[in-house]
């Protein structure tokens, strides 16, 4: 059942004409816009064959996925493996060596847990920070929703700024399942403004990045100013249950 390197060509070249039409709908160059092929769940075969599709960076969600994949994708050169799932603090160390980037810093507790995971290491690297900008339905993210809380969010926010061995780049979110990518716009809009006050609240950080949109709403995300879209399913296929082996 998994996809070949063909199909996996495939999808990507209608993504990638899609992400075009959506970039120009917003005035936007296409170049501006990274895509991350989600292959979290995804035996290694496949993930070898996105690599020879051309596929160079990789989201997962659980932290123990990305080794095996590292060891055989490593004769592919300029692989990046971006974590983007929450992260238990038992998996700390784990992401601290394996992930080139992390999307999901949902708390001040994890920031400080990887930063001195990092400083153990010698390690410098980069990170979004994850934002619930829409409601308790959706439960990752620091509690962004209500723009009244944005001024005690900043008081947490300058102590992540403030670790040494993690450079910000900017926000992430991941909104409730909608069955309209509509629904999710406010949303995406909401952490495009928190973005901008963030950065007039802490200029010396530079917030270029956000990482909005998945196979159900990337072009929603393209719209509202993502930088990164992660896309699992449209590329990859359906996802089996669990992973055995
Ligand atoms: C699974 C996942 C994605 C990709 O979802 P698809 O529906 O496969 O495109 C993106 N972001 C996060 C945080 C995810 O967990």
């Amino acid at each position: 059942m998994s996809l070949t390197e063909e199909q996996i060509r495939g999808n990507l070249q209608r993504i990638e004409e899609r992400i075009r039409k959506a970039a120009v709908s917003a005035n936007r160059t296409p170049e501006s816009i990274k895509l991350l092929v989600v292959s979290k769940r995804q035996p290694v075969e496949v993930v070898e064959n996105a690599a020879r599709a051309g596929v160079k960076l990789f989201g997962e969600n659980y932290a123990e996925e990305i080794e095996p994949k590292r060891q055989a994708l490593s004769v592919f050169s300029g692989i990046q493996w971006h974590m983007i799932g929450h992260i238990q603090s038992r998996k700390v160390k784990i992401v601290a060596e394996m992930a080139d980037y992390v999307h999901s810093i949902d708390s001040l507790e994890l920031a400080l847990k990887l930063n001195r995971a990092l400083e153990e290491r010698g390690r410098d690297l980069p990170v979004l920070l994850e934002m619930n900008v829409s409601s308790e339905e959706s439960k990752s993210g620091w509690a962004a929703w209500d723009g009244s809380h944005w001024e005690a969010l900043s008081l947490e926010i300058e102590e992540v700024l403030a670790c040494s061995r993690l450079d910000v780049h900017g926000l992430m979110t991941m909104p409730p399942l909608a069955e309209n990518p509509e629904t999710v716009r406010p949303y995406f809009a909401r952490l495009a403004r928190l973005r901008d006050y963030l950065a007039a609240r802490f200029p010396a950080t530079d917030w270029r990045e956000l990482s909005m949109g998945t196979s159900a709403d990337f072009e929603t995300g393209i719209q509202e100013g993502a930088s990164f879209i992660r896309i699992g399913q449209a590329i990859l296929g359906p996802r089996p249950a669990w992973i055995s082996g």
